[in-house]
């Protein structure tokens, strides 16, 4: 009887994209009590888009599997993408969580939500320039 997924056990065991990047863009960090898990995500942007992800993980396997996973799903990608990532979205393309470690993939959604928060803090025409692309929809 597997508890986890053969995606899950592998992105646990050899995680993508761990690590800091030192000018990164934006960086976000979360943590929730349930488990302990502590998340940073380091997103590096350019021209809207997520050209580097790395983060750190210090939780649980759901944890670190969904941080790994979150990031192969938005590298590469427009940051408008990244922004409606959830953490569904994650679980499965993971194959699927435990329900009671769904809220460990909740946690990569809030970490790359709070690294983008944190680039349109730093440059906030940009959230300007999004903000137009939204009105004109
Ligand atoms: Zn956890």
């Amino acid at each position: 009887m597997a508890l986890y997924s053969d995606k899950v056990m592998d992105h646990f065991r050899h995680p993508r994209n761990v690590g800091v990047i030192e000018d990164a863009d934006g960086v976000g960090e979360v943590g929730n009590a349930k488990c302990g898990d502590i998340m940073k995500m380091y997103l590096k942007i350019d021209d809207d888009t997520i050209t580097d992800v790395k983060f750190e993980t210090f939780g649980c396997g759901s944890a670190i599997a969904s941080s790994s996973m979150a990031t192969e799903l938005i590298k590469g990608k427009p940051v408008s993408e990244a922004m409606t990532l959830t953490n569904k979205a994650v679980a499965e393309a993971l194959d699927g969580l435990p329900d009671y470690k769904m809220h460990c993939s909740v946690l990569a959604e809030e970490a790359i939500r709070n690294a983008l928060e944190d680039y349109y803090t730093r440059h906030p025409e940009k959230r300007g320039e999004n903000a137009e692309a939204s009105i004109e929809d």
